[in-house]
């Protein structure tokens, strides 16, 4: 294949102003890493564009060399689509400039920005909107998926604060996306991934935060786990919806605000975030410390971006890992006592289960506003495997499997397809529901010939 296409690779090169990386560049190896170092892949050709009309010119490209094509945002996805073997990947990790136009709250995002980028470009401004929790996972594939995070409970999915996007379809063509124009491709993509096109920028609205938040983690006794988890049910039942308040069963980490003796036993931890005022968070703070007698805490007034990267060093890129997740809209009893059970028979010292909360805003949307439909969704559980060796592989993805399957009988419907390793047999319908046929439509619009399917794919 490389021979066939080395003179047309050379004709290409010339029509772009990003580069083109081809498996005998010393940068290849590097270029094809991506964060879950479970994925291995070899892909043709590397095109790290510069533009919108590189992206076009790519895909012209590997239509007409009937390439397979991945597209790669910040590389970050679990299930590792970025990247296809034999084909091309249409690498946008290098367009990732933010403009933020601070009077009408709005900002302006390339495609391979990272939230890193994005918080950092917003707060220079005190402002922000929901993104994830781990500052270098890309925009672009967190939105296109739906995205959620601290700020969820009060302004919504990440979905819910775009206002329009700049779209390079399968046939080349520059479209500009929203709910005035294309309102059928802007629907789509608020949640349908990769499925659609290619995004070439990202218009959000943006809130007020910070740039102070109380935030930090209080980390209690394994042995407490019931009864925190029963206290935080009824808790969160009534706070107030600028409180967020996450759920992770691991292994503690060596924090410094442990004692020494903890380090390495299992925990149950709280991590909150209330956007800035102290005296409130304080009082919500000591709500959560009285679940029962912590270990330790690392609570206070903070930057936002500083609480955003929180939990990256937890989070780093080039380990194994392998998720399975499940929404709920409520905590049950039997739930609780899975997750206990299976926290006693965690496979290694890096696997968690964390419960991310989403009742709010997120739950007033009507589920076919936009792809993402999971409106009924107030909880999330992500079983987290991630093990360093490949010996460890099938106990842990065992383990998560298993996990996956004990606390099935608890979910709510639909699911994250941002948290999917794998296509799970009828998931990715099961994900979209009643919004899957639309979605079917729309794709034969814009993709008929499936162009786009290294993804949570939809077939036209
Ligand atoms: C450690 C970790 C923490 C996470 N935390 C959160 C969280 O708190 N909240 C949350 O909502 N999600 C979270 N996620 C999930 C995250 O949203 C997805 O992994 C997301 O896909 C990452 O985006 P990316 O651009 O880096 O992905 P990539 O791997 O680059 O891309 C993923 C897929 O998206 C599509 N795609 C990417 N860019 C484009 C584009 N510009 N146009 C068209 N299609 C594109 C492609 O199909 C590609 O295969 C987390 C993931 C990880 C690994």
């Amino acid at each position: 294949m490389e021979n066939i296409l080395r003179d047309k690779v050379d004709q290409f090169r010339k029509k772009i102003k990003g580069k083109i990386v081809l498996p005998d560049d010393p940068n290849y190896d590097q270029l094809r890493q991506i964060w879950n170092a479970m994925i291995d892949r070899r892909p043709a050709i590397i095109v790290q564009c510069s533009d919108s009309d590189d992206v076009s010119q790519a895909l012209s490209f590997a239509r007409e060399n009937k390439l397979e094509i991945s597209v790669r945002g910040a590389g970050h996805n679990i299930a590792g689509n970025s990247l296809c073997d034999d084909g091309i990947v249409i690498d946008l990790s290098t367009m990732k400039n933010v403009r933020v136009d601070a009077g009408k709250k709005r900002a302006y995002v390339q495609p391979g920005a990272t939230l890193g980028d994005f918080d950092a470009a917003a707060q220079a401004h005190g402002l922000a909107t929901p993104v994830g929790i781990n500052s270098i996972t890309g925009i672009s594939g967190l939105t296109l998926g739906g995205g959620f995070g601290w700020l969820t409970r009060q302004y919504g999915m990440t979905v819910d604060n775009l206002i329009s996007a700049e779209v390079i379809t399968a046939d080349g063509k520059k479209m500009r996306a929203s709910k005035k124009e294309n309102a059928d491709l802007f629907w789509a993509i608020r949640g349908g991934g990769g499925n659609f096109g290619v995004v070439t920028e990202f218009e959000f609205q943006l809130h007020p935060v910070g740039p102070e938040v109380f935030a930090g983690l209080i980390v209690f006794p394994f042995e407490q786990t019931k009864s925190v988890l029963k206290q935080y049910r009824e808790f969160i039942a009534q706070a107030p919806e600028e409180l967020n308040v996450f759920v992770v069963l691991r292994q503690a980490p060596p924090l410094p605000f442990l004692p020494e003796n903890v380090h390495g036993k299992k925990v149950v931890i709280l991590a909150l975030f209330h956007p800035g005022d102290q005296a409130r968070g304080e009082k919500m703070a000591d709500a959560l410390r009285s679940f029962g007698d912590p270990y330790g805490e690392h609570i206070g007034m903070m930057p936002y971006v500083q609480w955003q990267q929180a939990f990256d060093p937890l989070l780093t890129s080039g380990v194994r890992n392998y998720w399975k997740s499940h929404n709920f809209t409520e905590l049950e009893d039997g739930f609780f006592d899975t997750i206990i059970e299976y926290t006693n028979k965690l496979p290694s010292s890096q696997c968690e289960l964390f419960i991310a909360l989403l009742a709010g805003s997120a739950n007033r949307v009507p589920a076919n506003a936009m792809a993402y439909g999971n409106r009924n969704a107030k909880f999330l559980l992500n079983v987290h495997g991630r093990w360093d060796k490949e010996a460890d592989d099938v106990t842990c993805i065992t383990w998560a499997r298993d996990l996956f399957k004990a606390t099935a009988p608890y979910e709510s419907d639909g699911v994250y397809i941002n948290f999917m390793t794998e296509e799970e047999g009828s998931r990715v319908s099961s994900a979209y529901g009643s919004n899957y046929e639309r979605l079917k439509q729309i794709k034969k619009k814009y993709d008929p010939e499936n162009l786009f399917h290294m993804n949570q794919n939809i077939a036209p």
